[in-house]
């Protein structure tokens, strides 16, 4: 059976949880789909200190305190994995017009749809690299930089993400190593230009982080390796011996997809596969919104995901609100005659 309601958040990270709360305390009749434990990004974060009103908070305890003021006003909460969201081909009842599918078999209908699935930051994938993420190794310069004063910081990639911040980590580190596996960056050449010149700054060319190493206070050394063969060639595998690289830090930007696979329509994206929306977070669906890190934006913050989720909510509201006053309205006429 299709479960209905006036709006279904997709995702329990910052973002959902505020928009949900907002849904809530707007007296819509909301439910919010988490596939795990509700926090998103916050459970894999240590400690935050840019949240603004916290000085310092644990990335779970954030977690618990939005997930209990988001259950405090209403809205539903649902443990299951959405695997489709699609506009319902069968109705012509716009208060039906998205469908939401779930790993359970149970699918849900409503008019709005706030989709806050947040991305997905490729991994290295290298022995040391998941035992010290957190402690050491990241994937986020903005949150984690501050922790790095003073310190030895590597930056693995070369794209513009990675180049970007580690110029911009050099405000925190004494040096900033930048690992590229290749003997030429990705990055746009403005970005490239700026961080070259910076005298923090040296680039470690083709080569490949093998593993991360440390002891019980968090990340000591790189093992790093080299990709060029005798031939000329590329392997990056690693080819010939290794060598030790002593770091404190690790920031890894290898890629970052948005996760909108379970959006089975056509929406608007930027170059890099984040949805874009007009300012009330409505994309080019209706009744569609997007908030968070799935959304296509300069930053990708706690701060930005909330007010996302805001944002989004209260349009829903309206956007559900003028539904029921165009209904009404065609009812009456007919009524009328
Ligand atoms: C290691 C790390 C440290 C960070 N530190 C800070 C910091 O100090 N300060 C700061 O401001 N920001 C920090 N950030 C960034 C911040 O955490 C994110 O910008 C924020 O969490 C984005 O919120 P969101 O709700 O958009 O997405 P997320 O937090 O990613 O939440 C998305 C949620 O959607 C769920 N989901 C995804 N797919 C499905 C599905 N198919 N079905 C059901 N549920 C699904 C996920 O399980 C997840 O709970 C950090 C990020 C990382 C990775």
């Amino acid at each position: 059976m299709t479960k209905r309601y006036d709006t279904i958040v997709v995702g329990g990270g910052p973002a959902g949880l505020t928009a949900a709360l907002y849904a809530g305390r707007s007296k819509l009749s909301a439910v919010l789909i988490e596939r795990g434990m509700p926090g998103g990004q916050l459970l894999n974060t240590k400690d935050i200190e840019d949240y603004t009103g916290f000085e310092h908070v644990e990335g779970l305890e954030l977690a618990e305190l939005m997930t209990r003021h988001a259950q405090k006003f209403g809205a539903e909460f649902v443990t299951d994995t959405v695997t489709a969201i699609r506009r319902n081909p069968d109705s012509s009842d716009p208060f039906e017009r998205w469908l939401v599918e779930c790993d359970s078999g149970d699918v849900y209908a409503a008019p709005t749809v706030i989709l806050t699935a947040g991305g997905t930051a490729y991994k290295l994938g290298v022995p040391g690299e998941e035992a010290f993420a957190g402690r050491g190794v990241s994937y986020c310069a903005i949150c984690d930089g501050a922790f790095f004063q003073n310190e030895v910081i590597a930056v693995v990639g070369g794209g513009d993400a990675a180049v970007e911040e580690a110029d911009f980590l050099t405000r925190y580190g004494s040096k900033v190593y930048l690992i590229h596996r290749r003997d030429e960056l990705r990055a746009q050449k403005v970005i490239q230009e700026r961080a070259l010149r910076n005298p923090k700054i040296e680039v470690i060319w083709d080569t490949v982080v093998k593993a991360i190493e440390g002891d019980a206070k968090g990340v000591k050394r790189l093992i790093l390796q080299g990709t060029r063969r005798p031939d000329g060639e590329y392997d990056f595998e690693g080819v010939g011996p290794t060598r030790e690289l002593e770091v404190t830090g690790v920031f890894v930007f290898v890629g970052f997809a948005p996760n909108v696979d379970l959006l089975k329509e056509h929406a608007e994206h930027d170059a890099r596969g984040y949805l874009t929306t007009d300012t009330r977070m409505e994309t080019s669906l209706g009744g569609f919104f997007a908030a968070g890190d799935v959304r296509s934006q300069l930053v990708r913050q706690i701060t930005t995901a909330v007010g996302d989720g805001t944002t989004a909510a209260m349009a829903a509201e309206k956007e559900i609100a003028e539904l029921r006053e165009r209904v009404s309205g065609l009812a009456g006429e007919r009524v009328g005659g």
